[in-house]
């Protein structure tokens, strides 16, 4: 945070007996993308159908509507490097017992956070499914969304990725650290976000 001060601009925090609140402005806000907007941002990535650079299979962000588990056509990510690929394993085996075995293994990852490998450059690091941040007002601006906060997967704009890991958040009554504003997960690695790099179909 730049400054502390007493006038209440556009993205302001508010301390409020340790709940954090955002304040926007009307003009802040028109700005800030609407539920549809996101919702069309998302097709626009869909439609560019990004694939993934190992099985080839087309990735699309599933809808905005909250889910626990990652659908089949889920981006994932590697942290470390932004490289986005589809949850590999799942290839041309669609018998029952693959998708199962799937399944488990991406609880499993996701519970352990393990550390895998990119395929496309070998840097190591977690791995993560990729979700659209659903709650509008937490964007600083309407351009798509090609950055993701580490290590949650949410993600966001540029802008609001930026915004967003430069913000120290109470946590607790003393301390203080970067948070995913989808998610309050805190933020980690170098920046507390990626680049994400999706890899076009190849004509
Ligand atoms: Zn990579
Ligand atoms: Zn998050």
């Amino acid at each position: 945070v730049e400054a502390e001060s007493q006038e209440l601009v556009d993205g302001s925090l508010i301390d409020l007996c340790g709940a954090t609140l955002l304040w926007r402005t009307a003009e802040g806000l028109s700005r800030t993308p609407t539920v549809k907007h996101l919702e069309a941002l998302r097709q626009e990535i869909n439609a560019a159908r990004p694939q993934c650079p190992v099985g080839f299979n087309t990735l699309a962000f599933p809808s905005m509507r909250r889910k626990d588990t990652p659908d089949e056509k889920q981006p994932w990510v590697y942290l470390q490097c932004g490289h986005v690929h589809g949850y590999h394993n799942w290839g041309s085996h669609r018998d029952r017992d693959r998708l199962d075995r799937d399944q488990e293994e991406r609880e499993q990852g996701r519970q352990e956070g393990r550390s895998r490998e990119c395929p496309m450059c070998r840097a190591r690091g977690p791995y993560v499914p990729l979700w659209l941040g659903c709650e509008a007002s937490f964007y600083l601006d309407t351009a798509p969304p090609t950055h993701a906060f580490s290590p949650c997967g949410h993600v966001c704009s540029e802008k609001t990725a930026v915004f967003w890991s430069q913000i120290p958040l109470p946590h607790g009554t003393h301390t203080f650290h970067a948070s995913c504003p989808f998610c309050a997960q805190q933020l980690s690695g170098e920046q507390g976000y990626v680049r994400l790099i999706f890899q076009g179909p190849l004509d």
